[in-house]
């Protein structure tokens, strides 16, 4: 501020400026002497000496402007000496602007009746050396009769001075600078405070609202007029209504005020969806607490990018599960897989000494029957329930995995009985379970293995687990074994069969024998079965035994093919003589998977001169439901040509009555199984009876299998079944004792005597 503006500022409530003539009072001159008597006398000071002694500049002006009395401090002030001032003009004490006003002064204080002083008013001085100082101007009117309490009457006044102007000037520059910092500091802490983006409030000792910021009254939205009202408690309703947890937001005041030196941090959500921070600390002054400062900060966008932040994460963190689940889990049965049981079991195996390890290795019974005839969909189901009923046997912390197909693991680590495990889980797999609608009964073979002195790794573990599943398989399946140094010998035997086999075929020593099929209608052998022998060192091994062998190796195309060249050549003089006559050869599923099997027959039959129409193939049902559609038209292919397909087995899968009618087949074979339910022949027996009239229905002929005893044959007989075969009859001959065979048969059919029912197909 320049030193006019100043004046312009100030100049209305200056001195006045023309306030009449000067008329020095020279009377007044020696009230300085006068003053320094009294002091030295010790009396109480006289109202001249208190004048004079005065540290502000005291003047008493007339009514014109007239000096007429100066103290001490006045000439020191403006550095005139007294007999220069009195009498002159006050204006000459008075910086330019702010001269005029005296005459409005003193109509003022005279209008006041009680005569008291104004209000200060702000002055710039003008010293006798021309320099300006700033100065504080206080002014009362003097009467004439005036006496000052407590002194001697004053002298009697001037009759020609009437009223007077006792004008006090006090030199506040040392004030200016002062004020300066202060106005310098407060502006800079309003413009700090206004322009933060925090909202700021202030609460008493009293816990009153003491004040806030702009930014307080936006951020919550208080009207301005809430605030005016100064109804703090209507503040606070209008505050704890935004709040989602308005109680937090008291009890943590509470909690402060009981604790007035506390600072606190926290976070307050809105209804709203906003989040502020929320700052808290004592306000001290001179390290007393005298209230509290809150601070809010508005932290939404920020706690909006955190919440992606943690979104994110948190998505990162399920696509990694799902990565590991993908990578440890099977996706069907949500077991774990085969990387997983073989980490665990690698960790289990370098655990303490001495803590059981077994290792429970199952394989679904004829799954494949399940998956063939009941669809992929059923298979899974069966798979999934599999999985659950596992699980539900073993502890949580057990490992259940799919080891692939229908092959799972179970590990048990420290469990105090692992048979009573293999027990619960085979027992558990028999219940029934139905899917889409079907019942079907799963079986499992188990085999189980335990860490001991000679089997500590994981490998060996599990071999040992599989050589005691594939005994369990042998033993007749559906059930569990635990290994047995014996087994790796059964292993040994297979391993070793299957070279023997190869061996074998390649030096033809799989032979065929065959047995004849009684048919009712004829009274006479009109086909035989032809059926592999392998002779090995002498013995005889049994076909259930080397077939399976022989469909896991692929070594059964050549023995299908071996025993098929071998049936039509031995057996093509048979056939010959009367065209009734069959020859039935087995076809292994595996053979009708080959995509030229029904050329490489009807080539095998041509090359021996054997008619088509006296060859039946035997097929299990489940050839029927693979996949492969080429399987249904290999052997639509082959019936064209006159061939016969006789579904073997039957009864034994997985099939019903119901598919019968969809199946490419002339003959049904009724599995022995069945015959040997007949005992006296006097029993009931209401399946049989319905799958024979079932597929005659069908306009299928019908063979018995495993006729051992008369009773099972006549009553096959009256059941109006067309063929039968067993041992009631013949064994599996060699050719060379086929006719004898054949000549046996007939006479012990005819043994059989009028009790048979001659059927006519
Ligand atoms: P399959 O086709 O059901 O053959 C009938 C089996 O029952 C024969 O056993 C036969 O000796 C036996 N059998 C016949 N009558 C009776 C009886 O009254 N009582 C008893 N207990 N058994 C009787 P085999 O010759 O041991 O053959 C067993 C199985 O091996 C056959 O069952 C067949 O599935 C398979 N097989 C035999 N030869 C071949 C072949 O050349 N190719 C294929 N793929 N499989 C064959
Ligand atoms: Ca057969
Ligand atoms: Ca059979």
């Amino acid at each position: 501020m320049t030193s006019a503006q100043r004046r312009d500022a100030h100049g209305a409530a200056a001195v006045p400026r023309d306030a009449g003539e000067a008329t020095p009072a020279a009377g007044q001159a020696a009230t300085g002497q006068a003053a320094a008597g009294q002091a030295a006398t010790g009396q109480a000071p006289s109202s001249q000496a208190v004048l004079e002694s005065c540290p502000d500049a005291l003047l008493v002006v007339v009514e014109d402007g007239t000096i007429r009395m100066v103290n001490a401090a006045t000439e020191r002030l403006f550095g005139y000496t007294r007999d220069e001032l009195l009498g002159q003009d006050h204006r000459m004490l008075l910086a330019e602007g702010f001269r005029s006003g005296f005459q409005r002064l003193f109509f003022a204080l005279r209008r006041d009746v009680d005569g008291g002083a104004l209000p200060p008013v702000e002055a710039y001085g003008l010293r006798r050396d021309g320099s300006e100082f700033q100065g504080e101007i206080t002014c009362s009117l003097v009467f004439p009769a005036a006496r000052v309490v407590g002194t001697a009457p004053n002298p009697p006044a001037d009759p020609d001075a009437g009223l007077c102007m006792a004008v006090l000037i006090r030199d506040t520059s040392h004030r200016l600078e002062a004020d300066t910092e202060l106005r310098a500091a407060m502006s800079l802490l309003t413009a700090t405070l206004e322009s933060t983006a925090d909202g700021i409030l202030v609460v008493s000792g009293k816990g009153q609202i003491a004040g806030v910021n702009n930014q307080f009254t936006s951020m919550w939205g208080i009207p301005r007029e809430l605030l005016a009202a100064r109804d703090d408690d209507a503040v606070l309703a209008f505050v704890l209504d935004q709040l989602v947890d308005p109680a937090q937001f008291i009890e943590k005041i509470t909690a402060l005020y009981a604790d007035p030196d506390q600072e606190s941090h926290d976070v307050l959500d809105f209804r709203d969806g906003r989040t502020f921070e929320r700052y808290s600390r004592p306000q001290l002054v001179a390290d007393e607490v005298v209230g509290r400062v809150w601070s809010f900060r508005d932290v939404t966008p920020a706690r909006i990018a955190q919440d992606q932040i943690n979104q994110a994460m948190a998505d990162l963190a399920e696509q990694a599960a799902q990565l590991k689940d993908l990578a440890f889990k099977d996706p069907l049965t949500r077991l774990f897989n085969r990387q997983l049981f073989n980490d665990r079991l690698a960790g289990a195996l370098q655990g303490p000494l001495g803590t059981a390890v077994d290792v429970l290795l199952l394989d679904l019974d004829d799954f494949k029957e399940v998956n063939d005839i009941h669809g992929h969909h059923a298979g899974d189901q069966m798979l999934i329930e599999v999985g659950r009923r596992l699980r539900a046997c073993v502890r949580p912390d057990d490992v259940v995995a799919r080891l692939g197909g229908d092959e799972f693991v179970v590990l048990l680590v420290g469990s105090l009985d692992a048979e009573a495990a293999a027990e619960r889980i085979v027992e558990a797999l028999k219940v029934p379970l139905r899917i889409d609608g079907t019942m079907l009964r799963p079986s499992l073979s188990l085999g189980l293995a335990s860490i001991s002195e000679d089997a500590v790794d994981a490998s060996e573990l599990l071999r040992r687990a599989d050589v005691a599943m594939y005994a369990a398989k042998t033993a007749g399946k559906n059930r569990y074994l635990r290994f047995r140094p014996e087994m790796m010998a059964a292993l040994v035997e297979r391993t070793e069969m299957e070279a023997g086999l190869r061996l074998a075929v390649d030096s033809g020593q799989i032979a065929v024998h065959y047995q004849p099929i009684l048919s009712a209608r004829h009274g006479a052998v009109v086909k035989v079965e032809a059926l592999a022998r392998w002779e090995r060192d002498g013995d005889l091994v049994p076909p259930q035994e080397f077939i399976p062998v022989a469909e896991r190796s692929g070594l059964i195309m050549e023995i299908g093919t071996e025993v098929l060249l071998t049936g039509c050549t031995e057996m093509k003089s048979w056939l010959a003589e009367d065209p009734v006559r069959s020859l039935a050869v087995n076809v292994s599923g595996v053979q009708l998977q080959h995509g030229d099997f029904a050329e490489l027959v009807l080539a095998v039959t041509e090359s021996c001169g054997v008619d088509p129409r006296q060859l039946v193939l035997e097929v299990t049902e489940s050839v029927f439901f693979d996949d492969d559609c080429h399987v249904i038209q290999q052997l639509a292919a082959l019936r064209k040509a006159g061939v016969r397909v006789a579904l073997d087995d039957f009864g034994t899968g997985y099939s019903s009555l119901g598919r019968l009618q969809d199946l490419p087949v002339d003959t049904l074979k009724i599995d022995q199984s069945f015959v040997s339910m007949i005992h006296t022949g006097a029993e009931k027996l209401p399946i049989l009876t319905s799958m024979i009239s079932m597929a005659h229905g069908l306009g299928l002929t019908v063979t018995a299998e495993g006729v051992e005893t008369e009773q099972q044959a006549k009553y096959l007989l009256r059941l109006e079944c067309d063929s039968l075969q067993g041992f009631l009859f013949s064994r599996p001959e060699p050719r060379p004792l086929l006719a004898s065979a054949i000549g046996r048969s007939a006479a012990a059919f005819t043994a059989l005597g009028g009790d048979r029912v001659s059927g006519n197909r």
